[in-house]
Order: C-alpha cells, then sequence, then structure tokens
C-alpha cells in the first residue's frame, strides 16, 4: 500500500511499502481520512531522532487521524464497519503495571504511531484495537477529528493542573500546544488566560478565541505583565508550553503562592529551575505525556461547542501532495497552526 514514508533524515518518499494488516478478534479496521502533520513528525523529517528515539530504518509518518472503520474484528461491540472515528496513537500493554494504575501513557512498553520502530499512519488504511478508537459525534468532521490527538495533550494538562473554577492560567508558547492548552485550561474553568509568545501572529492567532489575552514578551518582561493583570499575586495555574530554556526562569515569579506549574515543553537539554524559589511558596509542579483517558472529554467538548478547533487548521493537502505538505512545515511559517492532509477523498 501507498504511504508517506521517512527514508532517512530530510528524504521522504511516497510509496508501497509492506505494513502490518493481521485483525485479531478485538481490532478494527480503518480507512484513514484526515492526519494532521505533528511537530514530531517534522522533527524526525529534518533532525531524523528526538531524544533516543532514532530513525534507523524507513518508517511511515504520522499519528493525528481520522478514519472510517471498514471491518470490526469478532470480539468487538462498540465499533461498526461505516463509523466515523478518530484513534489514540499510543497502544500500552494493557497488563501492564502503568496500564493497570491508568497511567497507560508512562507504559514503559507503550507504542506509538510514528515514534520509530513503530509505523504512523500517512497511508489509505490501518489496523488499530478497537478500544483506542473512538467514534465521533454526528457534529464532529473528520477534520476535527484529527485534531483530538493535539488537543488531548491540552486536556492532559489542564487535567494534570486541577483547575478550579474561576482561575487564571499563564499559557507560556503560542505554537500549537499551547494554544490547545489554553482551550483546554478555559474549557475546564478558567476564566481567562494570558498567553506569551515572541511572534505577533502567534499570538494574533491565539487571542482570537474568547477568553485568551496574548502577551508579547518583546514588548516587555512576562513577570510584570502577570503581575500587573493579577494584582501582584501571580497566576494559579501555569504552563509552560515552550520548551525554551529562557522561559524556565521566573516560572516560580509568576505563579501565585501555593499555584501549579505544569511543565508541557520538552527542552532539548536539562535546564535549571528555581527550586528555591518554588519552595518559599510552596508550588506544586506537574508534568506531562502525552495523555490518558481524555479522548472521550475531548471529543465531548468538541461535540458541545464548548472548543472550536476549526480556526486552527491552517491548509489541507491532498495525500498525493505529502511531501509538499511536510516541507512547507518545516518551513515553520508562523501563521500555521496546524497543516493536515486528507488521504479519503470519496467520504465527506
Ligand atoms: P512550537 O514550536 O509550535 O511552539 C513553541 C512556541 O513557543 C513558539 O511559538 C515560540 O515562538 C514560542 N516561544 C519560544 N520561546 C519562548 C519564550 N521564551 N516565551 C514564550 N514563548 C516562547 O511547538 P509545539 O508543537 O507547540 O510544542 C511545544 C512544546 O511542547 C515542544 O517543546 C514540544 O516538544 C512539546 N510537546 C510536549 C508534549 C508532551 O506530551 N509533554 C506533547 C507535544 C509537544
Ligand atoms: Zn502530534
Amino acid at each position: 500500500m501507498k504511504a508517506l514514508v521517512l527514508e532517512r533524515v530530510g528524504e521522504l518518499s511516497l510509496r508501497d511499502i509492506d505494513l502490518p494488516s493481521d485483525m485479531g478478534p478485538d481490532d478494527v479496521r480503518i480507512r484513514l481520512h484526515t492526519v494532521g502533520v505533528c511537530g514530531s513528525d517534522v522533527h524526525y523529517y529534518t533532525h531524523g531522532r528526538i531524544g533516543d528515539f532514532i530513525i534507523t530504518a524507513p518508517m511511515v509518518l504520522g499519528h493525528e487521524a481520522s478514519g472510517t472503520v471498514i471491518e470490526t474484528g469478532a470480539r468487538v461491540t462498540h465499533l461498526r464497519p461505516g463509523d466515523r472515528v478518530c484513534m489514540e496513537p499510543g497502544i500500552p500493554d494493557p497488563t501492564s503495571r502503568a496500564a493497570r494504575l491508568g497511567i497507560y501513557n508512562v507504559d514503559p512498553s507503550v507504542t506509538f504511531w510514528a515514534t520509530p520502530p513503530v509505523h504512523g499512519v500517512l497511508c489509505p488504511e490501518t489496523v488499530h484495537p478497537a478500544s483506542f478508537t473512538y467514534k465521533l459525534p454526528d457534529n464532529v468532521s473528520f477534520a476535527e477529528g484529527a485534531m483530538v490527538e493535539p488537543f488531548a495533550v491540552g486536556m492532559q494538562a489542564a487535567k494534570r493542573a486541577r483547575i478550579e473554577p474561576g482561575d487564571t492560567a499563564v499559557v507560556i508558547g503560542a505554537g500549537t500546544i499551547g494554544i490547545m492548552v489554553a482551550l483546554a485550561a478555559l474549557a475546564g474553568g478558567c476564566a481567562r488566560v494570558l498567553i506569551s509568545d515572541l511572534s505577533e501572529t502567534k499570538l494574533a492567532i491565539a487571542s482570537a478565541f474568547p477568553g485568551i489575552t496574548g502577551i508579547n514578551i518583546r514588548e516587555g518582561a512576562l513577570l510584570d505583565r502577570v503581575l500587573a493583570e493579577t494584582g501582584g499575586w501571580g497566576a494559579d495555574v501555569v504552563f509552560e508550553c515552550s520548551g525554551a530554556a529562557a522561559a524556565m526562569r521566573d516560572l516560580f515569579r509568576i505563579v501565585r503562592p501555593g499555584g501549579a506549574v505544569v511543565f508541557v515543553g520538552l527542552p532539548p537539554d536539562p535546564v535549571a529551575i528555581d527550586i528555591s524559589g518554588a519552595t518559599a511558596r510552596e508550588c506544586r509542579m506537574e508534568t506531562v505525556f502525552r495523555y490518558a483517558n481524555v479522548y472521550d472529554r475531548a471529543l465531548a467538548l468538541i461535540a458541545a461547542g464548548k472548543v472550536d478547533l476549526k480556526p486552527l487548521i491552517t491548509e489541507t493537502f491532498a495525500f498525493p501532495e505529502s511531501i509538499r505538505a511536510f516541507e512547507r512545515a518545516a518551513e515553520a511559517r508562523p501563521g500555521d497552526v496546524k497543516l493536515q492532509i486528507r488521504i479519503d477523498m470519496e467520504s465527506e
């Protein structure tokens, strides 16, 4: 079957490749409809590795996916052929200790689409466990379905923050993930979100959502702005979504005493943080690794109209244009939030 294959760093091809297609009794076969281009896909393309995950053999990219069920295994009861679905790309060992604790995202044996050596789904068909396949509500499009994966990171961050109604949150970094976190924080009860970046274009996209205010750190220190906005008290929750070492310096002065700092961004190298500053205010620190048990809730929020991810889809490329989509993504244009690739041109 034809797939978008990362052959080696910097080299993509759209070519035939043998992919596993055996169905188990708990699996579904899915015709892929839309797949989003993620920062991690682009990083494998441009750098050939993320941390210890290194491209050593050709790998199919893509993990933010929606599609249509075309076959169900004998034991599958909650899905039928024809169902429109989106898929969670990380599959844990269901009998593992982490899975039994409900933290299956940190199961050391988890396999995740487009994370070497596991192939992704920029291809016409895939087989997936039914329990990690979610039916799309009728009013949620395939394009929105493919946005659930990055939004799930925001959901996980909001969950880990333990937001209380009326909280003020600061989100550092208005990239795709920062905006997803800001939207999940609002849906989770924050009264307002202050979001920072150096890019005016990114801030304009984020601030177009009601409840989100952009702060350009080129115009002054984020700390001063947050203190001015909160009467000198600080934010209830600070979400670090830039991964930039420079953003770590003031984290524990931006958060209020007793507030929470949630680490989402992944700095490429270890960074120093102010433990004494955090301790003096008894700040809670949380980390986020992907997500667990949030897909249903993400879909419920989208279906209820409480979260609108549609404005974040910048452009959609047809499957034969996949390589062009990745070249464009590698340019990292500030106006591009999410590029998507549409594989199935027949279903609506
Ligand atoms: P991105 O590059 O699109 O966004 C990062 C944004 O931060 C950019 O807009 C950049 O201008 C801005 N920025 C840089 N320095 C800043 C600073 N000092 N203050 C404020 N903003 C600053 O990346 P993304 O796809 O949105 O991902 C964001 C981070 O989240 C990355 O580090 C990524 O690896 C990480 N990530 C983590 C998880 C997880 O499970 N923890 C999942 C996905 C992505
Ligand atoms: Zn992703």
